[in-house]
């Protein structure tokens, strides 16, 4: 059964960086929206947090991925199979991402050795790209993707999610450039990688760099997540608000 909540509400399912810093588990972020649920990125620990958290398959209603790293989308092949034959799920999954998501996520599913062409599935996969530089629904949500600065060949974009009369944005994987805080302004929560806590790599943020900007973010709450090993051991003692595996919050 789809949960229909009135009141929008985030639950971090993973907040690691790509290595399960902590103990924790990979990006995984479930959106509750009045119109449905939408799973941002779907790490290759997703099916065991939301089995840690009491959480159904069947609230997702889409997932959105931001790039082709696998603690972003190596959780989708088993989510898919756990939908087939855990859940008997029949309600269509809309699965959106940047361009090449059905040829990623197919090639993806093959080589785990679970084709999506080889199974009856009682319900409908859909692929669906990112609109490009403007706002569309995709799925219970309205959907604008940014270019984010990380490897290129993952393709990496930043989302902003209308969810009723809230925003929330999301910076996927990302370093610096100077258009972030533009492209995030105006959101109720912005959910934004630091896998550093300094200047360690180009293709990642870094709590000191964030601090030192934070006057430039135009956004009513700042959450960070994707926390490397120095961050998780610092979660839940900085200036600024991280996340962690379990967390909700209400919009
Ligand atoms: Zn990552
Ligand atoms: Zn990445």
């Amino acid at each position: 059964m789809l949960r229909k909540s009135k009141v929008s509400e985030v639950v971090f399912i993973g907040t690691s960086d790509a290595f399960g810093a902590g103990g924790r588990r990979q990006s995984a972020i479930l959106l509750r929206a009045p119109s449905g649920g939408v799973l941002l990125d779907c790490g290759a620990t997703t099916n065991s947090g939301l089995a840690d958290l009491g959480i159904e398959r069947d609230e997702i209603d889409t997932i959105l991925i931001s790039h082709f790293h696998g603690d972003h989308f190596g959780g989708i092949p088993l989510l898919l199979l756990a939908a087939l034959y855990e859940d008997e799920r029949s309600a269509p999954l809309r699965i959106g991402g940047p361009p090449g998501v059905e040829q990623r996520v197919r090639a993806l599913c093959l080589a785990m050795g679970h084709p999506i062409e080889g199974h009856e599935w009682p319900f409908p996969i859909e692929f669906e790209e990112f609109p490009r530089g403007r706002e569309a629904e995709l799925g219970p949500v309205r959907v604008r993707a940014f270019d984010a600065h990380h490897q290129p060949d993952s393709k990496p974009h930043g989302l902003v999610l209308g969810a009723g009369a809230r925003r929330v944005a999301y910076s996927g994987d990302t370093g610096w450039f100077d258009g972030l805080p533009g492209e995030v302004a105006g959101s109720d929560l912005f959910i934004c990688e630091c896998t550093y806590a300094t200047n360690l790599f180009e293709y990642h943020l870094n709590y000191e760099d964030l601090l030192t900007r934070k006057h430039e973010f135009d956004c009513g709450r700042v959450l960070l997540t994707h926390l490397g090993a120095e961050m998780a051991a610092r979660r839940g003692a900085c200036e600024l608000e991280t996340a962690d595996d379990g967390d909700r919050f209400r919009l």
